[in-house]
C-alpha cells in the first residue's frame, strides 16, 4: 500500500493509475477503522481495480470541541489493517493541506437540513459535504462508498454528487453491527465497559419496534420507542423519528410513502451513538 499526506503526490499516483486504465472506488473514512469501514472497502475492491482510503478527520464538521479533541486516532493500527485487505492508496493529509484556508462554501440541502443530525448538529453536513466534494475532486472516483448507517449523510452526499453534477456514483452499504447488534462506530470505544454493556439496548428496541409495525401508527411507534429508551436512565435521547427514505421527512402515515425508516440519536455518558432501521 503506498501512502499519501499530499494532494500533490496523490493526483500524480492516481493519474497514472487511471491511465492504464483502470477504475477507482474511494472509501473516505476519519479513521480508528473497524469492521464496518472494511466492509465498505471490500466491496469498493470487488467492484473496483483499485482501492482509494482517505483517513482524515474533519475538523469543521464537529459542532461539539470534546468530541473532536477525543476522537480516536490511531493511524499505525489503520495502515495494518487497510494492508491486509489489500487497499493500495491511503491518502492521510493534516488540516493544513486540506483547508490552507478556510473554505466558507455553504450548501443548503433543503429539506434534509431541517431534521435529525441537521437539527442537533448545526454546521455539520456543511463541513462533511465541503470534506467530500474536496476530496472527490482530488481522487475523481467511478465509485464512492458511504454506510447507511450514517442514513442522513447518505441522502446529503447523494444531494451533493447532484447539485454539483460530479461524475462518481455513490454507492450506499449496510450497517455492520457487533455480535450483540450494537451499530459498529470507531466512538464505541470511548464508553465504559458499563455504558458498553447497555448500549446493545438501542437495536434490541429498533428490533422490537420493527415488530409493532402493523399495529401501532407511526406516531405511536415513535412515543413506544422514546419510552423504552428512555426507561434506561444512562440514555440521554437527543430524537427518535420515523422518516421517509429520501428527503427523510417525518411520517404521518405508513401509506403517505413507499420506505419508513426508525432514527434514533442518544448519548450514552459522553458518546453520541446513532442507529436506525427499515420499518417499511
Ligand atoms: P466514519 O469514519 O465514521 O466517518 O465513517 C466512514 C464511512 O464508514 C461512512 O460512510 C460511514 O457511514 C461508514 N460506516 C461507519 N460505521 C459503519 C457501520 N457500522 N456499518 C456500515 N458502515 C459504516
Amino acid at each position: 500500500m503506498k501512502t499519501f499526506s499530499t494532494i500533490k503526490a496523490l493526483r500524480e499516483a492516481l493519474s497514472t493509475v487511471r491511465n492504464a486504465g483502470n477504475t477507482i472506488g474511494f472509501v473516505p473514512t476519519m479513521g480508528a477503522l473497524h469492521e464496518g469501514h472494511l466492509d465498505l472497502m471490500r466491496r469498493a475492491l470487488k467492484e473496483n481495480d483499485c482501492l482509494v482510503v482517505s483517513i482524515f478527520v474533519n475538523p469543521i464538521q464537529f459542532n461539539n470541541k470534546e468530541d473532536l479533541e477525543k476522537y480516536p486516532r490511531v493511524l499505525e493500527a489503520d495502515s495494518k489493517m487497510l494492508e491486509s485487505i489489500g487497499c493500495q492508496y491511503l491518502f492521510a493529509p493534516d488540516a493544513n493541506e486540506i483547508y490552507p484556508e478556510p473554505d466558507k462554501s455553504e450548501y443548503d440541502f433543503g429539506l434534509l437540513s431541517e431534521v435529525m443530525e441537521a437539527a442537533f448538529r448545526p454546521g455539520h453536513f456543511n463541513g462533511v459535504a465541503i470534506v467530500v466534494r474536496k476530496l472527490f475532486e482530488i481522487v475523481e472516483p467511478e465509485t464512492a462508498y458511504f454506510g447507511e448507517k450514517d442514513f442522513q449523510q447518505l441522502a446529503v452526499i447523494k444531494q451533493l454528487v447532484k447539485m454539483l453534477e460530479m461524475p462518481v456514483k455513490i454507492i450506499p452499504c449496510s450497517i455492520v453491527r457487533e455480535t450483540d447488534g450494537l451499530a459498529m462506530s470507531s466512538r464505541n470505544v470511548r464508553l465504559t465497559s458499563h455504558e458498553r454493556q447497555l448500549a446493545p439496548n438501542i437495536y434490541m428496541t429498533l428490533q422490537k419496534a420493527i415488530k409493532l409495525r402493523n399495529v401501532l401508527s407511526p406516531e405511536e411507534l415513535r412515543r413506544w420507542t422514546r419510552e423504552q429508551l428512555e426507561a434506561i436512565p444512562e440514555f440521554n435521547i437527543d430524537y427518535v423519528e420515523i422518516a421517509e427514505d429520501q428527503q427523510l421527512q417525518p411520517f404521518q402515515h405508513w401509506n403517505d410513502a413507499s420506505g419508513a425508516i426508525l432514527f434514533v440519536a442518544l448519548f450514552l455518558g459522553k458518546v453520541r451513538l446513532i442507529d436506525n432501521v427499515r420499518i417499511f
